[in-house]
């Protein structure tokens, strides 16, 4: 009899990881708490190093998927651990036994609201990454050419006070994306990258930030922004203290991007305050083992992948996906060969 696997998420460490228990010859039932399958991927409009299209790279992922069960706008709402398997009702009202659950609950986007010294929800030219992505993508960017654009880094990690240390990985290269997206947009506009050290660690990254600096013009100034505040005629004064040379800065914008780390989801953590699973102090789920074994949880037949385990880009987040199926197979394999 083909075995059950509880896949809890439908962004792309679920759909992959779905589509390879597929293959695999598991019974896959996949769960999502939105109305659609794909996570922030479905939010994004294009990705970086490459500048590749959001929706081809999620189409791609859910054409794997098909011959899944999926069940969208679905969480679980009680999950019991029986000697051998999982019990899961769901809150479409359907009762699941699993031999293995996968979660990949991935992660949710800092409240810029939080940090109220940049004046999210207060000024109108402030906006985050992911209201910029939706921009692109609905293809919203305002009509009226802004002069002076900046971007934010680090807003809500490598922050003590935001209640985050951790570096969230993608928002530098995220940011020198969008920079040379509104470059690409409105030319003549003057843009600027407050950051604190750039981290582009993956491959072609760095050319990205060569291209943002040679080709686009970008200025990259190294220093925290430490207030924004709106002048008479509708625009941003932006204060921030260039640490290279040690000196203020004051710059006028007509917008400000915040780069808006990740943090643990929400729906994560309610699945894990019903097992008790461990975090870590950045408030993600704790693997058995960092090294050798990432997607393993300390429960027997429980499972990660993705960022429910801490910040990681999309790659990272599919090749976690696959050694998931990979470690579900495993242990399916030894618990059910058992005597
Ligand atoms: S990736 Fe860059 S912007 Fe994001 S938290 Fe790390 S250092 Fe800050």
């Amino acid at each position: 009899m083909k075995k059950n696997i509880l896949v809890i998420g439908g962004g792309p460490a679920g759909l992959e990881a779905s589509a390879n228990l597929k293959r695999l010859g598991y019974n896959v039932i996949l769960i999502e708490k939105d109305k659609q399958l794909g996570g922030h991927l479905a939010k994004w409009d294009r990705l970086f190093p490459d500048g590749v299209s959001a929706k081809q790279t999620l189409n791609a992922l859910l054409d794997e998927v098909s011959g899944v069960n999926c069940f969208t706008e679905t969480e679980v709402q009680q999950l019991n651990v029986l000697e051998k398997s999982y019990n899961a009702i769901l809150s479409n009202g359907i009762t699941i036994l699993a031999d293995a659950v996968l979660l990949a609950s991935g992660f949710d986007l800092f409240k810029a609201e939080k940090k109220e010294e940049y004046g999210y929800g207060i000024y109108e030219g402030v906006i985050t990454n992911a209201d910029l992505e939706e921009a692109f993508r609905e293809k919203k960017l305002p009509a009226k050419h802004p002069q002076a654009i900046g971007f934010v880094h680090c807003v809500g990690s490598r922050d003590e006070k935001a209640g985050n240390p951790a570096c969230s990985k993608v928002c530098c290269a995220t940011a020198v994306k969008q920079a040379c997206e509104v470059k690409e947009v409105y030319p003549d506009a003057d843009v600027y990258c407050f950051y604190m050290d750039l981290r582009m660690f993956g491959r072609h990254y760095e050319d990205l930030y060569l291209k943002a600096q040679k080709e686009f013009g970008i200025r990259f100034i190294r220093g925290r922004v430490s207030e924004v505040a709106e002048t008479t005629d509708g625009r941003l004064q932006v204060k921030a203290e260039d640490t290279l040379s040690s000196k203020p800065l004051k710059v006028t914008l007509d917008m400000l991007v915040l780069m808006a780390g990740m943090r643990p989801s929400e729906s994560g953590k309610s699945v894990g305050r019903q097992l008790n699973l461990t975090t870590e102090e950045d408030g993600f789920f704790s693997s058995a083992d960092n090294l050798l074994s990432i997607q393993r949880s300390k429960l027997p037949g429980f499972f990660y992948a993705g960022a429910c385990t801490g910040a990681k880009t999309l790659p990272d987040t599919l090749h976690e996906a696959r050694s998931a199926a990979i470690e579900i197979d495993r242990y399916i394999k030894e618990k059910f060969s058992e005597k």
